[in-house]
């Protein structure tokens, strides 16, 4: 978006915003949406993609990425005549443009609020970015699809948080569902039904997106953002099936589990054996407490060996202290999984993960 979304120059310039687009199916890295991507492919392949869609399910699980998907599908001029209408060349101008979200016939019709926080407008200091979607920027979007497509046939505008539209713009939106121009597609993307006018999403099809396994959200994390698979899979329990919920409630979190972890080496280092005893004794009892605490000693671990990388290369104290945490990271899992097999002696684990911990800290 922005005044130089038509310059070609531009669209050249820059990286793919979000994940980049594939070549061939379109679809293909979306994981853990079986559903939508057989609706939308097949919608495709017979030529009958809806004039309006509304996505709805939790953010964070793909909506907006499939929705720009879809967008470069039906953009995509570098397709061969044996591809399917579900892939893409990945290479064409369309497919450049779309993949930099610089393309003139699709908008995406966010918030103030949201494209500051996403790098796409200046923050003004004088005014504070508006949280809703403003009347004006439908009335703009409703002008822009009306005029010719710049390319390809198809205008598409694409509501990643169609929650935040307020009374007057969905009206003024309603009158752009109920007179649809050929060839413009509209997507609004919302957690629930309750969250837009049922006038608005009577006139739409409906795609239910799903919220992720949590599996799928720590191979995301891993393939995406680098993190370590251990790290992946216990942020991707608590991310209630979001990728953007594991992304920002980590770095929260991160600084909280540090101190919580901290805390609890401490305490741990300067128990008593009988003291030991209480506490392996509190965590049989609380395993809410007992999966906090691994989690948190697991994060606190991974993330301070991760500030000293590369380990191999450490000295002295510093090596010392690396090599004494991973020895705690270690009992933390094999604590973990044995308190996870049938019949197994919850107790007497613990005891001995206290006393092998302390033993480890303590060196
Ligand atoms: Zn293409």
């Amino acid at each position: 978006m922005g005044a130089r979304k038509n310059d070609p120059e531009a669209a050249a310039k820059g990286p793919p915003v979000g994940v980049p687009l594939p070549r061939g199916n379109v679809f293909s890295d979306v994981e853990g949406q079986p559903g939508p991507v057989s609706i939308l492919t097949a919608a495709l392949g017979n030529g009958r993609v809806a004039h309006a869609y509304f996505f709805v399910g939790p953010h964070g699980v793909g909506r907006e990425m499939v929705a720009r998907r879809l967008a470069a599908a039906l953009l995509c001029t570098g397709r061969t005549p044996n591809q399917a209408a579900h892939e893409v060349c990945g290479s064409c101008g369309a497919c450049v443009r779309v993949d930099r979200l610089m393309h003139p016939d699709v908008h995406l019709c966010l918030p103030e609020a949201e494209r500051v926080r996403r790098g796409l407008l200046a923050w003004d200091e004088d005014k504070k970015p508006s949280m809703d979607i403003k009347v004006e920027q439908v009335r703009q979007l409703r002008d822009d699809l009306r005029l010719t497509a710049f390319e390809g046939g198809w205008r598409v505008a694409i509501f990643p948080m169609a929650e935040r539209l307020r009374v007057e713009a969905a009206n003024a939106l309603l009158k752009t569902l109920e007179e649809p121009l050929p060839n413009s597609l509209l997507i609004l993307c919302a957690p629930d039904k309750g969250a837009i006018l049922e006038t608005l999403r009577s006139r739409c099809q409906r795609v239910a997106f799903s919220p992720l396994r949590p599996d799928t959200v720590a191979t995301l994390l891993t393939r995406r953002t680098g993190m370590d698979p251990t790290l992946a899979a216990a942020v991707a329990a608590d991310a209630q099936g979001s990728m953007a919920q594991a992304i920002t409630g980590e770095a929260q979190r991160a600084a909280e589990t540090q101190q919580e972890a901290h805390a609890w080496l401490q305490d741990l280092m300067g128990a008593t054996p009988s003291e030991l005893l209480v506490r392996a004794e509190a965590l049989e009892k609380d395993r809410e407490g007992l999966d906090r605490m691994s989690r948190a000693l697991l994060r606190h671990v991974l993330h301070d060996a991760e500030a000293q990388l590369p380990v191999a290369s450490l000295q002295g104290d510093a090596a010392l202290r690396a090599r004494r945490l991973l020895d705690v990271a270690e009992g933390v899992l094999n604590l973990r999984a044995e308190l996870a097999r049938p019949g197994t002696n919850a107790r007497l684990n613990l005891e001995r993960f206290m006393l092998d911990a302390q033993a480890a800290l303590r060196g």
